[in-house]
């Protein structure tokens, strides 16, 4: 099919049917600054597999013990998806493999003579051995054999096609050639697949791409057109050095862009997406593709106005696709379209002339380089419309006990309308267990939830003021919010309290 439009041949050269080989859990946790527990890995687990990817990569069993334990205890949960764990090309590594039940090996066996020398110290001939060695012993032992030639892509084609066939061979199930330290660029992509499929055509091939010029998703859907029909990715792109391709980026461009039917529930990209990064604690840029903080976020004049009334004026796709709304936010490019919908959001009715006020002084302060929260929008309004503020929550009291040898525990006495809440709650540390005591007292009345939290020094000493900023949801409303205090516990109750007043001001309510 031609796509008349563009007049080119977008939709004709890929598979009927695509799958993703999910590595977040393998080459994701290979992430700097990222190591997860057995427990921590099955729930990232169990959330990939609801999203539908054909296979994960849980760890390498040889690593560890813990990471061993953490492969069986996936393998184990009777997943939907097939579960494979890395292993080198030595049958030690193999042997860990088979302790976990998982039903596959990606088998990895360096490809370039660069690997070879100065890391493997092997020579050509040694390598061709140890592949048909390790492959061969992985199928008598029952394995789903996933053969990956570590650096392909740097290689020699004539080895490389080589080293698979004795791979073929010995048995091996399917092919990668890794881009492994990320150096594809597409017209190559397009001319290794090619060459691959013409020597070895009747073995399903994998891409495995890292995004160190940023063409890890680029040079994804280039294999998937010249034979590949699988293809390796990591949930927020995690990954060594620039990381891998993003399975998010990847699956919203085949579905939105090519049209394509795939087996990912994008509606579940969102918040699996913010499950992976706060399980490994990484969080995410606001500018990344897809899922970044900003990705549906419209603040310029210009643009909200496009949006409110028309939102293709300025959306690449719809954001219910990944299971996310859009947000138009207050700032200094704000148009007083934007600024007047943000207000009737939260149930005010400013006349024109209080809208030209407000967006003045929102302006004013987006000039003086700070953010301008939801919170601060509705102070700002209320003192230019002439309203009383509302705060239906005030803090009375809050005390949290922490140290190395007690849980964080918090107390909190709150008023909410008149009447005093009181709760106390555990957490991880003292700012979850104070969050999570308030959650608690006003989620009695409105559930609340805390969709996103950061925080950052001012200044530079152990004495340093915090500022924690906040987004909050009850249901499809949302409300961010900042809060600033030497102390962090303080700050972030500051903002997650003034981000709850705006959700839970009802403007209407008074009016008579
Ligand atoms: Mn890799």
């Amino acid at each position: 099919m031609r796509d008349r439009k563009w007049g080119i041949a977008l939709f004709s050269s890929f598979p009927k049917a695509i799958k993703f080989f999910d590595t977040t859990l393998r080459d994701g946790e290979q992430t700097p600054g990222v190591s997860l527990t057995p427990e921590k890995k099955l729930r990232i687990a169990e959330s990939l597999d609801k999203i539908g990817v054909s296979a994960m990569e849980a760890g390498f069993a040889a690593a560890s013990e813990g990471e061993l334990d953490a492969i069986k205890l996936i393998a184990e949960a009777g997943l939907r998806a097939d579960v494979y764990s890395m292993a080198r090309g030595v049958t030690n590594d193999i042997d860990a493999v088979l302790k976990t039940g998982a039903k596959g090996v990606h088998l990895v066996i360096p490809s370039s003579d660069l690997h070879l020398q100065y890391k493997l110290k092997k020579t050509r001939a040694e390598v061709l051995k140890i592949t048909e060695n390790t492959t061969q012993y992985a199928k008598d032992h029952g394995l789903v054999v996933e053969l990956s030639a570590e650096d392909a892509t740097r290689s020699e084609i004539d080895f490389l096609a080589q080293m698979f066939k004795a791979g073929v061979d010995a048995g091996a199930d399917r092919l990668c050639p890794c881009d492994t330290v990320g150096v594809l660029i597409p017209e190559q992509t397009a001319e290794l697949y090619t060459q691959l499929k013409k020597r070895l055509p009747n073995v399903p091939l994998s891409v495995h791409c890292h995004d160190d010029f940023g063409l890890a998703v680029a040079n994804s859907i280039i294999a998937l057109q010249n034979g590949a029909d699988q293809a390796h990715v990591t949930m927020n792109g995690l990954g060594e050095r620039a990381g891998n391709a993003s399975l998010e980026e990847l699956a919203v461009v085949l579905k939105a862009q090519y049209k394509l039917e795939l087996p990912i529930k994008t509606e579940l990209i969102y918040e699996t997406s913010r499950l992976v990064s706060r399980i490994t604690d990484f969080p995410l840029q606001p500018n990344k593709s897809i899922v970044g903080e900003n990705a549906f976020v419209h603040e310029s004049g210009m643009h909200t106005h496009g949006i409110l009334s028309n939102p293709s004026t300025y959306e690449p796709f719809k954001p219910e696709m990944i299971g996310r709304t859009r947000r138009i936010a207050a700032g200094k490019h704000s148009g007083s379209t934007g600024i007047r919908a943000s207000l009737v959001e939260m149930g005010l009715e400013p006349t024109d002339g209080q809208v030209k006020e407000i967006f003045l002084r929102v302006k004013s302060i987006g000039d003086k380089g700070k953010r301008v929260a939801d919170a601060d929008l509705q102070a700002i309004a209320e003192v230019v419309m002439g309203l009383p503020p509302v705060r239906p929550i005030t803090l009375e009291e809050i005390t949290v006990v922490t140290g190395n040898k007690v849980t964080s525990t918090a107390s909190v006495r709150l008023n909410l309308n008149g009447e005093t809440l009181t709760e106390a709650a555990t957490g991880v540390g003292p700012v979850d267990a104070a969050i999570t005591a308030i959650k608690k007292a006003v989620g009695i009345v409105e559930p609340i939830q805390l969709e996103n939290y950061s925080v950052k020094a001012i200044t530079g000493g152990t004495n340093a003021v915090t500022e924690v900023a906040v987004r909050l949801s009850k249901g499809d409303r949302k409300a961010t919010a900042a809060g600033v205090n030497e102390d962090i516990v303080i700050a972030s109750v500051e903002a997650m309290i003034s981000g709850m007043n705006v959700l839970m001001t009802n403007y209407n309510k008074n009016k008579k």
